[in-house]
């Protein structure tokens, strides 16, 4: 069994990972204490982050908010700030399994997984999020767009852990949605998800899609789909998302059952952002 260390502050958190041999950060819990089941964690150190202060903290920011990397996914569904300042990343983190690991997983563990089936780095790609991350040597930010390097591989460096997730705010007078189809129950992980972002700025609106559990890794596209009516945006959407998805077959689907439904996870986001845009 690995050993637990429950460091007070940031800096003794980075002198663990630093120091330690085969460290690993402990956020929630819920992905590593599965693998501990399973025979398949290999780390010799838990570096449990429950006893840092200030990593659960929701602030506003000059662009919108930033997240403390040990808060809850169950706040980010409920909190009325990140309801108002980002409405698609409040409806996407409330669509991660079920309230039980939404109110023990955290914002920073989720993405650090990696897993490309993942929720909430759908709506973090259309958003335009900045992980910000720490070790002995200093801090760093990278966008969420550059975050997911390969299968199950972030860019999360040895001796590193996650600080915070930068959210900037949903453009005034935008329109998003999150489609989550899963093929083998309501709260299971999906087979198929789209996040669609519509923004109108200086005259050409956008939509971004961000596109989950389709590829090895989460996938981002922007589409100019200005003087565009629904049909048209649908179709271009359609056509941006298609070369990005790269199935991976198993229990929840086959390569050609997943590339359909991902063709029609993009096309629900997008048709219920435009409805979310005749709503407002
Ligand atoms: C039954 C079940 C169903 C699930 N279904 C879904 C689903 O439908 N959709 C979905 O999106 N997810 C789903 N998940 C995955 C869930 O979202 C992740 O397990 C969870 O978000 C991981 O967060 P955690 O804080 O518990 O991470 P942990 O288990 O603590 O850690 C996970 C990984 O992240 C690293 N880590 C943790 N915190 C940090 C940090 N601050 N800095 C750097 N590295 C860190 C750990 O070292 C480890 O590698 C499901 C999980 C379970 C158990």
């Amino acid at each position: 069994m690995p050993v637990l260390h429950q460091p007070r502050d940031l800096d003794e958190a980075c002198t663990l990972l630093a120091e330690l041999d085969d460290p690993m950060v402990y956020g929630g819990g819920t992905a590593i204490q599965i693998l501990l089941k399973q025979g398949l964690l290999f780390a010799e150190n838990l570096v449990d982050l429950s006893f840092v202060p200030g990593l659960t903290a929701i602030e506003a920011t000059a662009t919108g908010i930033r997240v403390g990397a040990m808060t809850p996914l169950r706040r980010m569904e409920t909190d009325a700030q990140v309801a108002g300042v980002v409405p698609l990343a409040a409806a996407t983190y409330g669509h991660v399994a079920n309230p039980r690991v939404r109110n023990t997983a955290s914002v920073g563990g989720n993405i650090a997984h990696g897993d490309y089936r993942l929720d909430p780095p759908t709506a973090l790609l259309a958003l335009d999020a900045q992980v910000e991350l720490r070790s002995a040597h200093g801090q760093r930010r990278v966008p969420v767009r550059d975050f997911f390097v390969d299968f199950q591989l972030t860019a999360v460096e040895h001796g590193e852990l996650i600080t915070a997730i930068e959210i900037p705010a949903q453009p005034a007078g935008s329109a998003s949605s999150y489609v989550k189809l899963s093929s083998l129950g309501e709260n299971d992980w999906p087979s198929a998800s789209a996040a669609a972002l519509l923004v109108t700025e200086a005259g050409r609106r956008t939509l971004r899609l961000g596109i989950g559990a389709l590829a090895p890794i989460p996938q981002f596209v922007s589409v100019d789909v200005s003087g565009h009516d629904l049909e048209t945006t649908v179709e271009a959407a359609k056509a941006a998302a298609d070369p990005l998805i790269d199935p991976i077959p198993d229990v929840r689907g086959s390569v050609t059952y997943k590339r359909r439904l991902g063709l029609v996870a993009v096309e629900d986001a997008v048709r219920r952002a435009w409805k979310d845009q005749d709503d407002d």
